[in-house]
């Protein structure tokens, strides 16, 4: 049998259309609790690989044409998104997606949806959890989403996600457009995050940032993997230096 709550993506392809091959045969393993950061440019498939996994390719023209997803023994490909869930996987989307209109109380409560038997109780008590991680949410509670500020809306996501009680979470660029402090902020709630049981994938373009986090790396260039190991071995290597993280 799989080890538990260990995500195993194998020689997955990605093809929108006929014709883009966002990724090809791309593999790679998220132990239990562990956090691996996704890196690489724009358009190397990183996006691409947490919504195959989450089960939100876009439904024209986004296809798994090949290639296997797994969470412990449960299998993912060509899941739906709820079932995704279910299993014990979420994703925080990239640029957040918060709904503007509602309360952030609200915006907790729809990370519930997709939840299945496990009771109000328990809401309440992963919101309460939610509000000890981000304090600023608990102030704030009955405040619309959309007068939060950039920041702030990213802990909401994180804290939407969180509601469901993930045991791997997807963060897809968790500080785009965020001042330096802010980031900071987040990346040590991701931290916490960690340090409470939970895996964590995350796609990141601060190459610095990512590879502080996590404890294992892997760039994707144009589709496919290019380099893999250990991050802090990774921070070492020439190539990342030079190219990902911006020294000559
Ligand atoms: P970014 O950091 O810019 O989001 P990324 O590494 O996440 O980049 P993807 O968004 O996964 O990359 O895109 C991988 C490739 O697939 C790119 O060539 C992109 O243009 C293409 N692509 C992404 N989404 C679609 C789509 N819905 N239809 C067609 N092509 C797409």
């Amino acid at each position: 049998p799989a080890p538990p709550d260990t995500l195993d993506v194998r020689d997955l392809t990605v093809v929108y259309g006929r014709s883009v091959h966002a990724l090809q045969d791309v593999s790679l393993q998220v132990p239990a609790g562990g956090i691996v950061a996704l890196l690489g440019a724009n358009g190397a498939g990183k996006s691409t690989l947490l919504r195959a996994v989450s089960g939100t390719l876009p439904m024209h023209g986004g296809a798994v044409a090949g290639g296997t997803i797994a969470f412990g023994d449960t299998p993912l490909t060509g899941r739906a998104p709820a079932d995704v869930v279910a299993a014990g996987v979420v994703q925080v989307p990239e640029g957040r997606r918060v709904f503007s209109g509602l309360s952030v109380e609200d915006n907790l409560k729809a990370g519930r949806l997709g939840v299945r038997n496990r009771g109000r109780a328990d809401a309440r008590a992963a919101a309460e959890q939610i509000y000890a991680l981000f304090p600023v949410l608990a102030e704030r509670r009955r405040q619309a989403a959309g007068l939060l500020s950039g920041g702030e809306q990213q802990m909401l996501a994180m804290g939407r996600a969180l509601m469901a009680r993930p045991r791997l979470l997807l963060l897809d660029e968790p500080s785009l457009g965020l001042a330096p402090q802010i980031t900071a902020r987040i990346a040590r709630i991701v931290r916490q995050i960690h340090e409470q049981g939970t895996g964590v994938l995350v796609v990141e373009q601060n190459a610095a940032l990512a590879l502080e986090l996590a404890d294992h790396a892997c760039v994707l260039d144009v589709g496919r993997v290019r380099l893999e190991g250990p991050a802090a071995e990774l921070s070492r290597s020439d190539e990342v230096r030079r190219l990902y993280l911006g020294e000559q």
